[in-house]
């Protein structure tokens, strides 16, 4: 099949050269079906080194960004996960590969609705789908052993920290509304400790405890 072997070339070519190593983050992004999520007009660059439009001025993001935001979680399979801004669909359906539960907020109704169909068709019957404000967290299923957020933030979301298991890992990039460097947070039992890793470029987070909207 084609795709398998644009997702093989994305895998060799973008992912492995740039150090992305969990052998289990490489074969989940050589599986997920990238394109069905990118949108029926990207199917000719699906699998290329770029973020892409996904419709309401939204991205999909780069694949190395999901590889390396996915390896920094470190999931081993056991993991209830906690994702905001769903987009595309496509960072929680590789999370899905990877965790036990994976729980996705996303604020643009028909961007929920077309990841939740399209998980629906592929039975990834262990995402869940919910609209609305991800930076109040997702209450009545924490706490969560890992939660990622997939749009630029200008500080971590306070709900997001309580509802962090200990020993849990947050990843987020935070910055300005225009660039950004990834964090990942680890909370342990006095505390926390931050570690910052790439610079990057997200669609911002717009809620109660991320940016006003403009
Ligand atoms: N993970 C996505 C990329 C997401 S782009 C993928 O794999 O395709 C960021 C998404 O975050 C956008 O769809 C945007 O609408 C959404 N978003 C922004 N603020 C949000 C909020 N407060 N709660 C939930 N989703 C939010």
């Amino acid at each position: 099949m084609e795709y398998q072997k644009l997702r093989d070339r994305m895998v060799e070519n973008q992912l492995i050269p740039r150090g992305i190593k969990d052998p289990r983050v490489l074969d989940a992004m050589r599986r997920v079906p990238r394109h069905i999520f990118a949108g029926g007009h990207n199917l000719a660059n699906a699998y290329d080194d770029m973020a892409l439009p996904i419709g309401e001025g939204q991205t999909i993001s780069q694949p190395y960004m999901v590889a390396i935001m996915t390896e920094l979680l470190e999931l081993k399979g056991t993991e209830k996960v906690l994702e905001i801004g769903t987009g595309s669909g496509y960072q929680g359906a590789v999370l899905g590969e990877l965790a036990k539960d994976v729980y996705t907020i996303e604020r643009i109704a028909s961007l929920s609705d077309r990841a939740a169909a399209e998980y629906r068709t592929l039975g990834s019957d262990n995402i869940h789908v919910r609209t609305g404000d991800g930076t109040v967290g997702w209450p009545e299923e924490a706490p969560f052993d890992r939660i990622i957020i997939t749009a630029a933030s200008p500080q971590i979301p306070e709900p997001l920290m309580e509802q962090l298991a200990v020993n849990g890992i947050l990843v987020i990039p935070v910055g300005s509304r225009y660039s950004q460097q990834l964090l990942k947070i680890t909370k342990t039992a006095n505390g926390f400790t931050e570690q910052y890793h790439t610079p990057c470029v997200f669609v911002p987070l717009i809620g109660k405890y991320g940016w006003e909207e403009e």
